[in-house]
């Protein structure tokens, strides 16, 4: 081994995701002409996965393929395809699937979040989900099944909204049921409520809020009343769930598996280790912050410029994040856009109709577009609201 390898700086970033591709091309992107960091990005796909229009997959509708490898082309940044089944914190290494041993000086733990289908009994192993492209593509052949019947959405939130919406719209011979503990929308300005209601309405999507799904059978769902509701198919979008690995591998997690992260997104137990995402339990004035794309890029982007920082000798600056805004598609010609407050809470500003649904693209397109852009120009993805007063920690030096 030579002298540069031996003082190489490893970066390995997990997880090809919006947040996870944010930190790789971003970190990669400034140091590119450095030849002491390095950085790796694990992913099982070599495609990325805009789980933003998996609703669109698993209704058989065609979406670009982005291929992860070729964007970080040019960077610098190494590209490893495989699954991670384990991180070890005192070796400082990462298993993958095929037993590959990947060595790093600084981790990025950028995992994701799935549908907690382990919420329900049954779910886990007759419901449907959109995870990954392998799953909402088996949910699409399923659909494409000649004959009719009931699809139930288990979970009606935004998921499970925009899925409904999707599958009414394209299998109109379907009945589709969406069940949840509250009305969809029902965090959203009475203004948008009142669209998306008619919108599924509209679509023929019976929603029945106030319900607990307490069983998935193969062919129905039981209810708390103790009801049940014949089901040809059900798709689970309730709750989120995320990877066993962090807690596995000892740090300090929140009770739902997220990574605890301090005000600049270190693991508050291993600080050579950033979490972003949905995988991160990331606190704002606010309270701790959700998992969403909008947050997530900038959580990416944010990790790896405190990295750097680090590594010069200075403290990372704390990482604030505002939401504006929570558009919602309703099938391809309709959506309600939301504009929030930086801590969520809705405004009255409210897009509905065409308009909606132009941004709604707008905002699913933009992700790889900003990835493409931040390659050749860092800095034009380190811009986000930083939420002012609604995120400031009082507590925080
Ligand atoms: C249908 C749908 C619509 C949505 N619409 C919106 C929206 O309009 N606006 C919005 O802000 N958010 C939206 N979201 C939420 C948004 O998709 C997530 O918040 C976002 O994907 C989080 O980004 P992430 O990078 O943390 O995780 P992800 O994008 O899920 O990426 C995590 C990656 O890690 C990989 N991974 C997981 N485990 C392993 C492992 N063991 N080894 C290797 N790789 C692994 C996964 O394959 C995945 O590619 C939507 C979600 C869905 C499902």
């Amino acid at each position: 081994m030579n002298a540069t390898a031996v003082q190489q700086h490893e970066v390995l970033v997990l997880g090809a995701g919006y947040a996870g591709l944010s930190a790789a091309i971003q970190l990669a992107a400034r140091t590119r002409k450095r030849g002491n960091l390095r950085v790796t990005l694990v992913s099982p796909y070599d495609t990325f996965t805009e789980r933003l229009r998996l609703h669109m997959t698993a209704t058989g509708q065609e979406t670009t393929e982005m291929n992860v490898p070729e964007l970080l082309d040019g960077t610098g940044a190494a590209f490893v395809r495989g699954w991670v089944t384990a991180v070890d914190t005192e070796a400082k290494t990462v298993r993958i699937d095929d037993d590959r041993i990947l060595r790093y000086d600084t981790l990025v733990y950028g995992l994701g979040s799935v549908a907690d289908t382990a919420a329900v009994p049954g779910a886990d192993d007759h419901a449907y989900t959109l995870n990954s492209p392998e799953d909402a593509t088996l949910l699409a052949d399923r659909l494409a099944r000649p004959g009719g019947g009931t699809v139930v959405v288990g979970g009606a939130g935004l998921t499970g909204i925009e899925a409904a919406a999707e599958i009414a719209e394209r299998h109109p011979k379907l009945q589709v049921v969406l069940l949840g503990r509250q009305e969809p929308g029902a965090s959203l300005h009475p203004k948008a409520k009142t669209h998306l209601d008619a919108a599924l309405v509209r679509l023929g999507v019976q929603v029945r809020g106030g319900v607990e799904v307490v069983k998935v059978l193969p062919d129905s769902v039981e209810l708390a009343d103790g009801s049940s509701i014949p089901a040809a198919a059900v798709l689970w979008t309730s709750g989120t769930r995320v990877s066993p690995l962090a807690r596995a591998a000892g740090l300090t997690v929140d009770e739902r598996g997220r990574v605890v992260t301090d005000s600049a997104l270190r693991s508050v137990s291993h600080p050579d280790v950033y979490a972003v995402g949905d995988a991160a339990a990331i606190p704002q004035g606010y309270g701790v912050m959700h998992g969403t794309c909008q947050g997530g890029m900038p959580t990416g982007v944010h990790a790896a410029l405190a990295i750097l920082r680090v590594l010069a000798g200075k403290e990372p600056k704390p990482f604030r994040f505002g939401y504006y805004h929570t558009p919602v598609s309703l099938g391809r010609g309709d959506a309600v856009v939301q504009f929030t407050r930086p801590d969520d809470s809705p405004r009255r500003i409210v897009l509905t109709g065409k308009r909606a649904a132009r941004y709604k693209e707008t905002v699913s397109a933009a992700p790889w577009a900003t990835f493409a852009r931040m390659k050749k120009m860092p800095a034009s993805g380190a811009l986000w609201p930083h939420g002012g007063r609604y995120t400031r920690i009082r507590s925080a030096k």
